[in-house]
């Protein structure tokens, strides 16, 4: 049995996964359908937020 994700060997602690990463892949994928979660995130850093820095136009005298 292979992991549906990578496709890699499956490992017994992760079936049918081969990795803690592929099964939460497979599971962000059930859970939000097309939505791909990033590769290298392993944590979600939490709710970020952050407000965009605005130009502001320079002073004039
Ligand atoms: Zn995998």
């Amino acid at each position: 049995m292979s992991c549906p994700i990578c496709g890699r060997e499956t490992m017994h602690r992760y079936r049918p996964f081969c990795s803690k990463r592929c099964a939460q892949i497979d599971l962000g994928r059930w859970l939000t359908g097309a939505y791909a979660i990033p590769a290298e995130e392993e944590d979600a850093p939490g709710e970020e937020d952050a407000v965009p820095d605005r130009e502001t136009p320079p002073t004039r005298h």
